[in-house]
């Protein structure tokens, strides 16, 4: 396996190479991990005496930031910026109205002082 994060610079043969992690049982309880290097076969005993090159760059959160694309709610929601679901919106059978710019407006314009109708609301 060769997650991120396991790789070392080994304290004993100097090569730049992985780590090798195994579990270690007692019985079926797992107690720990057994370290070793893949390149001589020197075994860690503790986690804290592997040479992870990681965690000299810093914190290994890699994978924890990576992952988390939060989905820009904003951006996806943006063709619904328009008057027609603004909550100043207001549509009559002579004209659309929007009460903030005070003007007759269309139902797909857009602007900056658009605010989220609330449709529980009811379409007044
Ligand atoms: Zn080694």
């Amino acid at each position: 396996m060769t997650t991120p994060g396991n790789e070392i610079v080994c304290t004993v043969c100097g090569a730049d190479t992985l780590v090798v992690r195994q579990p270690i049982y007692e019985g079926f309880t797992r107690v720990g991990d057994a370290f070793t290097c893949a390149a001589c076969g020197h075994r860690y005993e503790q986690e804290d005496q592997v040479p992870f090159k990681t965690r000299a760059a810093g914190p290994a959160v890699f994978d924890e930031s990576d992952r988390s694309p939060e989905p820009n709610v904003f951006a996806s929601d943006e063709h619904k910026r328009l008057c027609r679901y603004c909550a100043h919106y207001v549509v009559n059978p002579f004209t659309q109205w929007c009460h903030v710019h005070r003007r007759e407006v269309e139902a797909t314009d857009t602007c900056d002082r658009f605010e989220p109708r609330d449709e529980a609301a009811g379409e007044c």
